[in-house]
């Protein structure tokens, strides 16, 4: 925790990546009267959009006018677009009131940043803290996207045993009874710095952990001085209230990093994500915004503003499933998923790449959400986010048959 990882390239480079990306900035905040010869970016007369006009669902049109329109394709902050940027802050602060969280930039020790989705935020921070060798903890399986980040870095993946209620307090002490929490700082100890997990609706389980289960894990990462990432993209996608305590709600000592997205409740094609942990770390992922993408896009980060005129809905449909005989799932209360067992299929992998499309139905095999991807694994994901409930009967109709085709 006190000397967090940071690629070296960010440490030599910083002040100049400041000097030179924060130009926008500074603009930004100079008084009028100011001639600024220092900008390098480009004069937004010579953009060709002037503005315009945006209709949402609800009836409303809201527009991009001149001032707007400037700003959305102009460079901006890498830490995010200061208004998106302080609405997330009180909504964060409203929805988690983190413990150590202040919020105040003499006081606070919490802070946030806009990402280039979430996956973004998630790679740096991976890149940020993880070294080769490094021992990681995790559930699998887990999302995909998560193990192609980290598995680059060369860090040895632990699993964590889980079930229909996320990651197993005791199996994750049962795997840290390998080390004693006094060896953790020991210069060279290999104890686990990092544990990844999905809170709500896990990908591709649809598991969500419950308030006593986040207590005990956090009270390990005490015990271990680990970071807990909680990666929550699903958290607005819980079906019943009231939702579970998050781990940012509980962080009374600034070891959680979390992860949010506008992905699953805005469009996922904007682009927006948020990174939330203690200021240090935070502050390091937007210096590697600036030496990577500058920023999120501009555009995207004023698009949400359009919004708030209308409010967001998911409708998620919770169908009924035709195939109970051949295959065994556990319904999920958050997200988008549904992770299946395939009674009497060892490994999915060949089925769903060979039959499946015969059959007119497509999954997801269990494999490539597992840490060694080329284990056998008896599970498929469904998402059940894009269909009707006719298509979802009708797809499991399908899969059935080719279940019963193939044992
Ligand atoms: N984490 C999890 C668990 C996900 O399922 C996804 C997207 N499928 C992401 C992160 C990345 O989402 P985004 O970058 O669109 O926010």
């Amino acid at each position: 925790l006190n000397e967090p990882k940071v690629i070296n390239v960010f440490s030599i480079s910083h002040l100049i990546c400041v000097c030179f990306l924060c130009e926008a900035e500074l603009q930004q905040r100079s008084p009028p009267s100011l001639i600024s010869l220092a900008g390098g970016a480009p004069n937004p007369s010579t953009f060709p959009f002037l503005s315009a006009n945006i209709q949402l669902k609800n009836g409303q049109t809201v527009g991009f006018d001149e001032t707007l329109m400037k700003r959305a394709l102009q460079y901006s902050a890498s830490n995010g677009i200061p208004e998106l940027l302080t609405w997330m802050k009180n909504l964060q602060k409203n929805l988690h009131n983190p413990p150590t969280a202040t919020y105040s930039p003499e006081k606070g020790q919490m802070e946030m940043c806009v990402t280039t989705g979430s996956q973004e935020g998630l790679c740096k921070v991976f890149e940020m803290l993880v070294n080769p060798g490094d021992n990681v903890l995790l559930d699998a399986p887990t999302y995909s996207g998560t193990l192609a980040a980290l598995q680059p870095l060369g860090c040895n993946l632990i699993n964590v045993s889980s079930d229909q209620h996320g990651m197993i307090p005791s199996a994750l002490k049962e795997v840290l009874s390998r080390w004693a929490p006094s060896e953790v700082h020991e210069p060279g100890s290999s104890a686990p710095k990092v544990l990844y997990t999905i809170p709500n609706g896990g990908n591709p389980t649809g598991a969500s952990m419950t308030a006593q289960r986040k207590k005990e894990i956090y009270e390990l990462a005490r015990q271990y001085d680990m970071l807990i990432i909680e990666d929550d993209p699903y958290y607005f996608l819980q079906f019943d209230k009231p939702w579970a305590p998050t781990f940012l709600s509980m962080d009374v000592d600034g070891r959680v990093i979390r992860t949010d997205s506008f992905s699953k409740i805005l469009s996922s094609g904007l682009r927006i994500g948020f990174v939330t942990g203690p200021k240090p770390l935070v502050d390091r992922v937007v210096l590697h915004i600036q030496a990577s993408t500058m920023h999120t896009s501009s555009f995207t980060q004023v698009i949400p503003k359009l919004n708030t005129h209308g409010s967001c809905h998911l409708k998620i449909v919770v169908f009924s499933c035709v195939c109970v005989d051949v295959a065994e799932w556990h319904a999920p209360s958050a997200g988008m998923f549904l992770w299946i067992k395939l009674k009497g299929i060892a490994d999915t992998q060949q089925l769903i790449m060979e039959k499946a499309l015969e059959k007119e139905v497509l999954l997801v095999p269990g494999g490539v959400f597992m840490i060694n991807s080329s284990e056998p694994c008896a599970y498929v994901r469904a998402a059940f986010s894009l269909s009707t409930p006719e298509q979802m009967d009708e797809a499991f109709r399908r899969l059935s048959s080719l279940i019963k085709d193939a044992v």
